[in-house]
């Protein structure tokens, strides 16, 4: 059992909690309780098995963990987006790794087909996917196309009654176990379409991607498609061009930004509690300037983020958020959480690098986190082309 799991207090320095609605405040509490039961006792044991807690999947669903701000007539809790974020928030503080089952489903699998899908689409699928008795991955990157995913070579060809696809993608979360992927591929003219391709198609496979050091608790694999034929009303018909998975990835990236915090929050509070017990010189080492000096910066990193999102959330909610915007917060939010975690790690000094903690996971975790749905470095790039009207990346 994590040391953690059940001293976890959150971070509130500023008052936060005000901003929030009884309704936010409720979904959080209810959200933490039932992580703190289901998931934080049992997360150092699957992490460190690699073992991608897919028992979970059903509880995710009934506490509205999958599209929580999509809305109820497809059966999704129809919440709002500070609620979603919260949700992130709540589950990355457990695990990033869960909270990319969760983001994956939700953003990159239940928003595109209900931003983009037919109405038989959203019927057949949103209700399944949020319920989570049936689980989805997002297709995009390749093996040699991840950055700059417009130069993908995945394509379909029209048959007449059928498309057929071939190609091959890579570093898919959830892909070893997901039932339809939403996979973006090249029509005959080269345009990007996206089209859910379900699992048990002929030609279509989903091997897993073994040894890695980060997301253990997460499943992580390539799609690859062999001559695959896919029924023609599998194509998301409401959208062509690169803008469909990016703003696919908008919406990711936004929980990202919440969910990074949770990361740093559980950072915080376990460098802290460990810190006020721990003795050395006679003295707990809280007491000494340097482990203030971390704390303090830890606290105040992490209200600017709360602040950050929050504002953010509100902008989503109008309907004004910029992909730039968005940009921002992801960058920051995953940089300073993984700071804070390379920090909070020292603090504890050698029991800092076991599993009898959850700081060593977090900062692991965040490795990926820092290079997925857009590097810290391309984020970077796209703050300075918002700002000078100039690409520097393309
Ligand atoms: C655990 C995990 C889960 C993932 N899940 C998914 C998923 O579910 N679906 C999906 O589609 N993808 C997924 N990804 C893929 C992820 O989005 C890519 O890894 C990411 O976009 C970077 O692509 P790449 O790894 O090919 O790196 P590259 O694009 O090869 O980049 C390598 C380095 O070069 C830098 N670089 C590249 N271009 C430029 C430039 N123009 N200027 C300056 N620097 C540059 C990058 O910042 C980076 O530091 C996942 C990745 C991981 C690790």
């Amino acid at each position: 059992m994590s040391a953690t799991a059940h001293k976890y207090e959150a971070v509130d320095y500023y008052q936060l909690d005000d901003l929030l609605t009884d309704e936010h405040k409720l979904i959080r509490d209810s959200a933490r309780a039932w992580l703190n039961e289901h998931a934080a006792p049992y997360i150092n044991e699957w992490a460190q098995n690699n073992e991608c807690p897919t028992h979970l999947i059903p509880g995710m669903g009934e506490q509205g963990f999958f599209g929580a701000f999509l809305p109820e007539k497809y059966g999704c809790p129809g919440l709002d987006y500070i609620a979603y974020g919260i949700i992130m928030q709540e589950i990355e503080r457990v695990d990033s790794g869960l909270r990319s089952m969760c983001s994956v489903q939700g953003s990159l699998v239940m928003y595109p087909i209900y931003a983009y899908g037919s109405e038989e689409q959203k019927m057949k699928y949103l209700p399944k996917l949020a319920s989570g008795e049936m689980m989805g991955c997002f297709g995009l990157t390749e093996p040699d196309h991840g950055s700059n995913p417009s130069g993908m070579t995945t394509n379909f060809k029209d048959m007449g009654d059928h498309y057929l696809l071939n190609g091959a993608k890579s570093w898919i979360s959830n892909s070893p176990f997901a039932d339809i992927a939403v996979v973006w591929a090249k029509n005959e003219e080269g345009r990007i379409h996206g089209i859910i391709v379900e699992r048990g198609m002929a030609g279509f496979t989903t091997p897993e991607i073994h040894n890695k050091w980060s997301l253990r608790a997460s499943a992580t694999g390539e799609l690859v498609f062999d001559n695959v034929k896919v029924p023609k009303e599998n194509l998301l018909p409401n959208i062509s061009g690169l803008r469909g998975p990016l703003s696919c990835l908008d919406s990711a990236r936004y929980g990202i930004a919440w969910g990074a915090m949770g990361a740093a929050m559980d950072c915080y509070s376990t460098a802290l509690a460990y810190t006020l017990e721990r003795k050395q010189f006679d003295r707990p080492i809280a007491g000494f300037q340097l482990q203030q000096k971390k704390l303090a910066e830890m606290v105040t990193e992490i209200t600017k983020m709360q602040l950050l999102t929050y504002r953010l959330g509100q902008l989503k909610a109008a309907g004004k958020a910029t992909t730039a915007q968005i940009s921002m917060a992801k960058r920051n939010n995953v940089h300073t959480a993984i700071t804070i975690a390379r920090d909070a790690r020292q603090m504890l000094g050698g029991m800092g690098i076991t599993g009898d903690y959850p700081i060593m996971r977090h900062s692991m975790n965040l490795e990926s986190v820092l290079t997925y749905e857009g590097t810290h470095d391309i984020h970077l790039l796209i703050t300075g082309m918002d700002v000078t009207g100039i690409s520097a990346f393309r």
